[in-house]
Protein backbone atom coordinates (compact mmCIF):
# COMPACT_ATOMS: atom_id res chain seq x y z
CA UNK A 1 0.00 0.00 0.00
CA UNK A 2 1.64 3.80 -0.83
CA UNK A 3 1.16 5.50 2.31
CA UNK A 4 2.73 8.93 1.99
CA UNK A 5 3.53 10.99 5.13
CA UNK A 6 1.24 13.96 5.12
CA UNK A 7 2.83 17.88 4.55
CA UNK A 8 2.82 21.14 6.94
CA UNK A 9 1.61 24.04 5.07
CA UNK A 10 2.41 27.10 6.67
CA UNK A 11 0.89 30.66 5.63
CA UNK A 12 2.18 33.64 7.62
CA UNK A 13 1.81 37.21 6.68
CA UNK A 14 1.17 41.02 7.59
CA UNK A 15 -2.45 42.08 9.53
CA UNK A 16 -4.40 43.71 6.35
CA UNK A 17 -2.78 41.88 3.84
CA UNK A 18 -6.11 39.35 3.36
CA UNK A 19 -4.83 36.04 5.09
CA UNK A 20 -8.17 35.29 6.21
CA UNK A 21 -9.79 35.30 3.18
CA UNK A 22 -7.25 33.49 1.72
CA UNK A 23 -7.19 31.01 3.97
CA UNK A 24 -10.87 30.33 3.56
CA UNK A 25 -10.95 30.13 -0.08
CA UNK A 26 -7.96 27.97 -0.47
CA UNK A 27 -9.86 25.34 2.25
CA UNK A 28 -13.22 25.56 0.06
CA UNK A 29 -11.11 24.56 -3.32
CA UNK A 30 -9.49 22.09 -1.17
CA UNK A 31 -11.43 20.49 1.01
CA UNK A 32 -8.69 17.50 2.47
CA UNK A 33 -6.40 19.82 2.94
CA UNK A 34 -6.85 19.98 7.16
CA UNK A 35 -6.89 23.43 9.10
CA UNK A 36 -5.23 23.41 12.04
CA UNK A 37 -7.27 25.39 14.64
CA UNK A 38 -4.56 27.07 17.27
CA UNK A 39 -5.22 27.61 20.87
CA UNK A 40 -4.87 31.74 22.23
CA UNK A 41 -5.18 33.21 25.59
CA UNK A 42 -6.83 35.92 23.87
CA UNK A 43 -10.48 36.09 24.13
CA UNK A 44 -12.98 35.27 21.10
CA UNK A 45 -14.35 38.24 19.12
CA UNK A 46 -18.22 38.33 18.27
CA UNK A 47 -18.93 35.68 16.07
CA UNK A 48 -15.56 33.49 17.32
CA UNK A 49 -16.22 29.49 18.23
CA UNK A 50 -14.41 27.64 20.43
CA UNK A 51 -12.71 24.73 18.91
CA UNK A 52 -13.67 26.05 15.25
CA UNK A 53 -11.81 29.40 15.16
CA UNK A 54 -8.99 28.89 18.01
CA UNK A 55 -9.39 26.89 21.37
CA UNK A 56 -9.94 29.68 23.51
CA UNK A 57 -7.74 28.90 26.98
CA UNK A 58 -7.35 30.77 29.99
CA UNK A 59 -3.91 31.71 30.52
CA UNK A 60 -3.36 28.92 33.34
CA UNK A 61 -4.51 26.41 30.89
CA UNK A 62 -2.48 27.49 28.36
CA UNK A 63 0.89 27.49 30.32
CA UNK A 64 0.03 23.52 31.44
CA UNK A 65 -0.25 22.38 28.49
CA UNK A 66 2.72 24.09 27.32
CA UNK A 67 4.65 22.57 30.20
CA UNK A 68 3.26 19.51 29.48
CA UNK A 69 4.70 19.11 26.02
CA UNK A 70 1.22 19.49 24.43
CA UNK A 71 2.68 22.73 21.66
CA UNK A 72 4.17 21.96 18.81
CA UNK A 73 5.36 25.79 18.90
CA UNK A 74 4.09 28.13 20.91
CA UNK A 75 4.72 32.21 21.38
CA UNK A 76 3.51 35.32 22.84
CA UNK A 77 2.85 36.60 18.88
CA UNK A 78 4.62 40.05 18.33
CA UNK A 79 2.38 43.25 18.80
CA UNK A 80 0.00 41.21 21.11
CA UNK A 81 -0.03 40.42 24.75
CA UNK A 82 -1.52 37.02 23.95
CA UNK A 83 -0.35 33.53 23.58
CA UNK A 84 -0.54 31.38 20.52
CA UNK A 85 0.28 28.39 19.92
CA UNK A 86 -0.49 24.96 17.51
CA UNK A 87 -1.56 22.31 19.57
CA UNK A 88 0.42 18.63 18.73
CA UNK A 89 -3.14 16.72 18.64
CA UNK A 90 -4.11 19.42 16.16
CA UNK A 91 -1.32 18.09 13.37
CA UNK A 92 0.85 14.93 14.47
CA UNK A 93 -2.72 12.71 14.07
CA UNK A 94 -3.66 13.95 10.84
CA UNK A 95 0.44 13.57 9.23
CA UNK A 96 0.22 10.16 10.45
CA UNK A 97 -2.49 9.74 8.47
CA UNK A 98 -0.80 11.23 5.14
CA UNK A 99 -2.95 14.37 5.68
CA UNK A 100 -1.95 17.93 4.58
CA UNK A 101 -2.27 20.11 7.46
CA UNK A 102 -2.39 23.85 6.67
CA UNK A 103 -1.47 26.43 10.09
CA UNK A 104 -1.87 30.19 9.77
CA UNK A 105 0.84 31.26 12.66
CA UNK A 106 3.46 34.21 12.67
CA UNK A 107 7.16 34.43 11.77
CA UNK A 108 8.48 33.18 15.10
CA UNK A 109 6.18 30.23 15.32
CA UNK A 110 6.84 29.17 11.46
CA UNK A 111 10.69 29.29 12.20
CA UNK A 112 9.61 27.08 15.04
CA UNK A 113 8.01 24.59 12.61
CA UNK A 114 10.87 24.81 10.27
CA UNK A 115 13.19 23.39 13.54
CA UNK A 116 11.26 20.78 13.59
CA UNK A 117 9.76 20.29 10.37
CA UNK A 118 12.45 21.73 7.88
CA UNK A 119 10.32 20.25 4.71
CA UNK A 120 7.57 22.32 5.62
CA UNK A 121 6.16 24.98 2.61
CA UNK A 122 6.22 27.89 4.01
CA UNK A 123 4.30 30.77 2.30
CA UNK A 124 4.13 34.28 3.17
CA UNK A 125 1.26 36.61 1.64
CA UNK A 126 2.54 39.95 1.20
CA UNK A 127 0.68 43.29 -0.17
CA UNK A 128 1.76 44.76 -3.41
CA UNK A 129 2.70 47.89 -2.84
CA UNK A 130 2.91 49.32 1.43
CA UNK A 131 -0.27 51.25 0.97
CA UNK A 132 -2.61 47.95 0.73
CA UNK A 133 -2.16 47.27 4.54
CA UNK A 134 -3.24 50.77 5.35
CA UNK A 135 -5.94 50.86 2.97
CA UNK A 136 -6.94 47.57 4.01
CA UNK A 137 -7.33 48.83 7.99
CA UNK A 138 -8.56 51.80 7.79
CA UNK A 139 -11.37 50.04 5.16
CA UNK A 140 -12.46 47.34 8.00
CA UNK A 141 -13.31 50.56 9.74
CA UNK A 142 -12.87 48.51 13.34
CA UNK A 143 -9.83 50.38 14.67
CA UNK A 144 -8.42 53.29 16.67
CA UNK A 145 -6.02 55.56 14.65
CA UNK A 146 -3.51 54.05 17.78
CA UNK A 147 -4.39 50.49 17.39
CA UNK A 148 -4.11 51.03 13.19
CA UNK A 149 -0.61 52.29 13.77
CA UNK A 150 0.52 49.30 15.85
CA UNK A 151 -0.64 47.13 13.47
CA UNK A 152 1.20 48.65 10.63
CA UNK A 153 4.23 48.85 12.84
CA UNK A 154 4.16 45.46 13.22
CA UNK A 155 2.99 44.29 9.92
CA UNK A 156 6.22 46.81 8.91
CA UNK A 157 8.38 44.50 11.03
CA UNK A 158 6.40 41.06 9.45
CA UNK A 159 7.33 42.29 5.98
CA UNK A 160 11.11 42.30 6.79
CA UNK A 161 11.02 38.52 7.86
CA UNK A 162 9.54 37.40 4.54
CA UNK A 163 12.88 36.40 3.11
CA UNK A 164 12.34 33.35 5.31
CA UNK A 165 9.57 31.64 3.71
CA UNK A 166 10.05 29.19 0.95
CA UNK A 167 7.67 31.01 -0.91
CA UNK A 168 5.95 34.62 -0.96
CA UNK A 169 2.71 35.41 -2.82
CA UNK A 170 1.66 38.66 -3.57
CA UNK A 171 -2.27 39.45 -2.21
CA UNK A 172 -3.42 42.39 -4.97
CA UNK A 173 -5.90 40.43 -6.53
CA UNK A 174 -7.09 37.37 -4.59
CA UNK A 175 -8.01 35.42 -6.89
CA UNK A 176 -4.36 35.69 -8.73
CA UNK A 177 -2.73 35.37 -5.28
CA UNK A 178 -5.08 32.24 -4.23
CA UNK A 179 -4.28 30.38 -8.21
CA UNK A 180 -0.64 31.19 -6.97
CA UNK A 181 -1.01 28.93 -3.49
CA UNK A 182 -2.87 26.25 -5.30
CA UNK A 183 0.43 26.41 -8.08
CA UNK A 184 2.53 25.83 -5.16
CA UNK A 185 0.91 23.21 -3.24
CA UNK A 186 0.09 21.04 -6.61
CA UNK A 187 3.90 21.42 -7.39
CA UNK A 188 4.91 19.93 -4.02
CA UNK A 189 2.34 17.22 -4.30
CA UNK A 190 -0.77 17.82 -2.98
CA UNK A 191 -2.96 15.08 -4.33
CA UNK A 192 -5.91 16.96 -5.66
CA UNK A 193 -7.54 13.87 -6.02
CA UNK A 194 -7.67 12.85 -2.56
CA UNK A 195 -5.35 11.37 0.18
CA UNK A 196 -3.98 7.63 -0.01
CA UNK A 197 -5.56 5.28 3.08
CA UNK A 198 -4.70 6.08 6.30
CA UNK A 199 -1.09 4.42 7.70
CA UNK A 200 2.01 5.81 9.86
CA UNK A 201 4.70 8.17 7.44
CA UNK A 202 8.01 5.97 7.40
CA UNK A 203 9.87 9.18 8.87
CA UNK A 204 7.43 9.04 11.45
CA UNK A 205 6.52 12.42 13.96
CA UNK A 206 9.10 13.87 15.76
CA UNK A 207 9.41 12.52 19.11
CA UNK A 208 6.84 12.76 21.61
CA UNK A 209 7.30 14.75 24.53
CA UNK A 210 9.86 17.09 22.76
CA UNK A 211 9.46 19.83 24.34
CA UNK A 212 7.88 23.29 21.65
CA UNK A 213 10.07 25.64 21.16
CA UNK A 214 8.38 28.88 23.21
CA UNK A 215 9.37 32.05 22.16
CA UNK A 216 8.54 35.12 23.75
CA UNK A 217 8.65 38.98 22.39
CA UNK A 218 9.23 40.96 25.64
CA UNK A 219 9.32 44.23 23.71
CA UNK A 220 5.47 44.62 23.86
CA UNK A 221 3.98 41.76 25.59
CA UNK A 222 3.11 44.11 28.43
CA UNK A 223 0.91 46.32 26.21
CA UNK A 224 -2.80 46.12 25.62
CA UNK A 225 -3.90 46.95 22.39
CA UNK A 226 -7.58 46.58 20.42
CA UNK A 227 -7.59 43.29 18.67
CA UNK A 228 -9.40 43.30 15.41
CA UNK A 229 -9.71 40.41 12.73
CA UNK A 230 -6.53 39.88 10.50
P1 LIG B 1 -5.61 37.03 15.70
O1 LIG B 1 -5.60 37.34 17.15
O2 LIG B 1 -5.82 38.26 14.86
O3 LIG B 1 -6.55 35.91 15.35
O4 LIG B 1 -4.16 36.47 15.31
C1 LIG B 1 -3.07 37.24 15.60
C2 LIG B 1 -1.81 36.62 15.06
O5 LIG B 1 -1.57 35.36 15.70
C3 LIG B 1 -1.81 36.32 13.57
O6 LIG B 1 -0.66 36.94 13.03
C4 LIG B 1 -1.68 34.83 13.48
O7 LIG B 1 -0.87 34.46 12.38
C5 LIG B 1 -1.01 34.47 14.77
N1 LIG B 1 -1.32 33.10 15.21
C6 LIG B 1 -2.52 32.50 15.23
N2 LIG B 1 -2.42 31.25 15.70
C7 LIG B 1 -1.10 31.04 15.96
C8 LIG B 1 -0.37 29.91 16.46
O8 LIG B 1 -0.89 28.84 16.74
N3 LIG B 1 0.96 30.09 16.61
C9 LIG B 1 1.59 31.26 16.29
N4 LIG B 1 2.91 31.31 16.47
N5 LIG B 1 0.93 32.34 15.83
C10 LIG B 1 -0.41 32.23 15.66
Amino acid sequence: MDVRPGQLVVISGPSGVGKTTLLRRLLADLPHLVPSVSATTRPPRAGERDGFDYHFLTAEEFDRRRRAGEFLECCQVYGRQHWYGTLVDEVAPRLARGQWVVLEIDVEGTLSILERFPEAITIFVEPAHADQLRDRLRGRGTESAEAMARRLEVGGRELLEAHRYRHRVVNENVDVALAEIERVLMAAGFPAAGFPAAGFPAGGFPPAGTPAAVTTSPSDSHEAHQEAES
